[in-house]
């Protein structure tokens, strides 16, 4: 029994399919070309689908979709995208309509959560909190062994937690959220304000071939020993932990995996993220939590054709 695992991405959609082990048997993707709208892509979708489907055939048993965004889950429903400028596009119900088989969708985060609920930690923990540090901060939970959704299948908005009263803007109009410090488009702002010669830092730590300013070029800065980069990374570090100790106080989970662009820099930011945890005052959900870091940039689109497969085969 295999699974078709969708992950719509701004820029790129990906498309796998997986056993129920995980093992990975085919990829495909797409430019999303979100400007041409939502009928276009389903139609490019549909194809790339049809074409797994002429090589799968019967084998596969249901679809899962990812999508950056607040999704309602229970009707398939896109409701809001900012990163796609669509609003109230139904995803499932066509996609189901032309494969005849179950479709379920997700917001991105959760199905990285998934992802890494199966693949990284194999369901050795129950009560899993993931974060996904990229542009933007997205988070995921899984509770009990279960996928938690919330009222509104909302749950998970970790990256608009306000951790900095009156602090700096964010993307969604609000101010002081987690991820207006530490998405890494925040990150770059805040490295921007303290090192003034950005020319000087892409010619001495950019990766060849990738002249640019980014969080790869901050982290091999701090690698070589610069003061200013590191101090951005240990500041990204204190602001983590002030959310995620908010988080782990309130769910209690027994493991935290982080993951996307900017978990790569854990080398430098973990230790101040950590030293916030430390200093809390109820001490036992800190003591415990295992915390982990998982480079797996598949784990939304896997974990997408997990969760199908698990609730198709649940139903
Ligand atoms: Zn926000």
């Amino acid at each position: 029994m295999l699974g078709i695992g969708i992950d719509i991405g701004g820029t790129n959609t990906k498309l796998v399919v997986v056993n129920r082990a995980g093992k990975l048997l085919a990829q495909d993707r797409f430019k999303t070309e979100a400007e041409k709208g939502p009928r276009a892509f389903l139609k490019r979708l549909g194809a790339a689908v049809d074409s797994l489907r002429r090589d799968y055939g019967r084998q596969l048993v249901s679809i899962g979709m990812g999508a950056a965004g607040d999704v309602d889950p229970e009707r398939g429903v896109l409701r809001f995208a900012p990163n796609l400028r669509w609003e109230n596009v139904s995803l499932t119900g066509p996609l189901e309509k032309l494969t005849k088989l179950p479709c379920f969708m997700e917001n991105d985060a959760n199905m990285a959560a998934w992802g890494a609920y199966e693949i990284e930690l194999k369901r050795r923990y129950e009560d899993v909190l993931t974060l996904t540090l990229g542009t933007g901060i997205g988070s995921g939970m899984i509770l009990g062994g279960k996928l938690y959704h919330g009222a509104t299948g909302t749950a998970g908005e970790a990256g608009h937690m306000k951790i900095e009263p009156g602090g700096r803007l964010c993307g969604c109009g609000g101010r002081g959220c987690l991820e207006a410090y530490c998405g890494s488009r925040a990150i770059m702002a805040r490295a921007r304000e303290l090192i003034k010669d950005e020319a000087a830092m892409i010619r001495r730590y950019a990766a060849p071939g990738k002249e640019r300013f980014n969080t790869i070029c901050l982290t091999n800065a701090a690698a070589a020993g610069n003061p200013a980069a590191r101090r951005i990374w240990e500041e990204t570090g204190t602001f983590l932990g002030r959310g995620l100790a908010s988080l782990i106080l309130m769910l209690n989970p027994g493991c935290v995996v982080l993951t996307g662009g900017v978990s790569r820099a854990r080398k430098w930011f973990l230790p101040a993220m950590k030293k916030v945890l430390r200093e809390q005052q109820l001490k036992t959900p800190f003591s415990k939590v295992k915390i982990r870091i998982s480079d797996d940039a598949d784990l939304g689109s896997h974990g997408a054709a997990l969760f199908g497969l698990d609730r198709a085969l649940k139903a």
